[in-house]
């Protein structure tokens, strides 16, 4: 009664039109009903135990991680992504120490943490003598092989520029990004904290050294007095700047950290991927306590484990997706989203062909806006970013199957806390392809030692976990692939 009422209501059903899912599409529920509670529960609890020492990356925590989730790929019959039996892809994680430096021309000297910040070094160069050369931007920068390349700047644009020069061969950047000398020692107050923690990196492109230097500093290599400088940086030509020398006093460290991957082809258009993703590290134990990051993130590796199984178990009853469908475990996210990022250098599937990303970071916890009695939301930016049909797959999915709470207070292309670009799927979403990343929001056991089994609402993970499943599977199953919004 209750089905034919519901086709007459919704007369485009067979063809998709009324709910947005695909008539041809086999019923995922047998299998979505498969991820319950009572399984996610032993997973977390296992991940997140004082055994695995809070998961961080290099660390012998994070390896019995990935040898736990490597173990599971395996159990469930997931295709290896290196050779016939690897499901690693291995990355090397290089940490600096900066103790000291300085930048010494024309007979003065700078120092680390007063003129100049010692931003980032590069192995085995500890003391560089170079020409200098001034660069008003990116295009009519002149010959800079072998020179170090003075650029005003913002903080946030330093990495791009850093890596353009690099790549015409410049030896140092130094960077003003401060407009006046008491903004610069306003920011280097701040930084140094920062700067003490050390800082970590994927080894895959060859650094350079880069300053911050005081607007002091460039007036002085320039030969310029203070109030001159924009003039100067104006008209490049017509400087000719001191030569420098710059000391780091560094130290390197290397540890190696491997993304968990594994697959199951797709039936018609294997070569298309669904990639359903989770990072499994977090932070370990900092000043002697521990943190075990159980919904950061052991919350949504447990649910990547059970959309998998559930995957597995249409697959051995003979129904295989369209597209091929991948699960991947990411390393190293709290260091700085290392893992996607060397995963998006260096991808395993052609990522022209990866279709969707589907990703969880903190999905067990509720946030500081919903209480208890709001359990079954979940927070999610960027489905409607690239993809109207996405976004539209996905409130259909829900409205069928799992009926949660979509709160989009995050998917704000303005909001202040920009979770767009702050977990894995940012590293997919710059290349264009659509996500959409699924999270609890702030709450107070975020970064905490509180950050414990005993606060994971298990209800609502596993309501979280369906939706990525029902989601996953009407993008993997359907013929057609998503579409793109036209971009201007
Ligand atoms: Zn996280």
């Amino acid at each position: 009664m209750k089905r034919i009422q519901g086709l007459l209501l919704c007369g485009g059903w067979l063809l998709g039109v009324c709910t947005g899912l695909a008539a041809q599409v086999p019923d995922p529920r047998p299998f979505g009903e498969g991820i319950v509670a009572a399984d996610l529960r032993p997973d977390l609890e296992l991940l997140a135990s004082d055994s695995l020492q809070g998961r961080e990356a290099g660390t012998p925590g994070a390896e019995m991680a990935a040898a736990f989730i490597e173990a599971r790929f395996r159990a469930l019959g997931l295709r290896p992504v290196v050779g016939d039996s690897s499901y690693r892809q291995s990355l090397r994680l290089d940490r600096v120490q900066i103790r000291g430096g300085f930048l010494a021309a024309g007979g003065r000297q700078f120092r680390h943490l007063e003129e100049v910040i010692c931003w980032e070094g590069a192995p085995g160069q500890d003391s560089l003598h170079l020409p200098l050369v001034v660069a008003a931007g990116a295009e009519d920068a002149p010959a800079l092989a072998g020179k170090a390349v003075l650029i005003r700047a913002g903080m946030a644009e330093i990495r791009e520029l850093a890596g353009r020069y690099r790549r015409r061969g410049a030896a140092a950047l130094l960077a003003v990004t401060a407009d006046s000398p008491e903004t610069f020692a306003e920011q280097s107050k701040l930084l140094r904290l920062y700067l003490a923690q050390g800082r970590m990196k994927t080894g895959q492109d060859s650094p350079m050294p880069i300053l911050l230097v005081s607007p002091l500093v460039a007036s002085h290599v320039l030969k310029v007095p203070l109030d001159q400088l924009d003039a100067a940086f104006q008209s490049p030509d017509s400087l000719s700047p001191l030569p420098v020398s710059i000391a780091i006093d560094q130290v390197w460290t290397y540890q190696q950290t491997d993304n968990v991957i594994g697959y199951l082809p797709g039936a018609g258009k294997p070569e298309e991927t669904v990639m359903v993703t989770a990072h499994y590290d977090h932070l370990g134990e900092r000043r002697g306590k521990l943190f075990p990051g159980a919904d950061d993130n052991a919350s949504g590796v447990v649910a990547l484990l059970e959309i998998a199984e559930a995957f597995a178990e249409a697959r051995e009853q003979g129904l295989r997706p369209y597209r091929s469908v991948v699960f991947m475990a990411f390393a190293a996210e709290e260091k700085g989203l290392l893992g996607s990022d060397f995963y998006a250098d260096h991808p395993v599937f052609d990522l022209e062909q990866t279709v969707v990303n589907l990703n969880m970071d903190m999905v067990g916890h509720l946030d500081d806006a919903h209480g208890p009695k709001e359990a079954r939301f979940v927070s999610i930016v960027g489905s409607d970013w690239l993809s109207a049909d996405l976004h539209q797959i996905h409130e259909a999915a829900n409205a069928r199957y799992t009926q949660l709470l979509l709160d989009y207070t995050y998917n704000a292309k303005d909001h202040p806390e920009r979770f767009y670009y702050r977990s894995d799927q940012y590293h997919f979403a710059k290349h264009g392809i659509p996500v959409i990343f699924y999270t609890s929001g702030d709450h107070e056991d975020y970064h905490q030692p509180s950050d414990r089994v005993e606060n994971i609402h298990f209800g609502r993970l596993q309501g979280v976990a369906r939706l990525v499943f029902y989601t996953a599977w009407e993008v993997a199953f359907r013929p057609e692939r998503l579409r793109l919004d036209p971009q201007d």
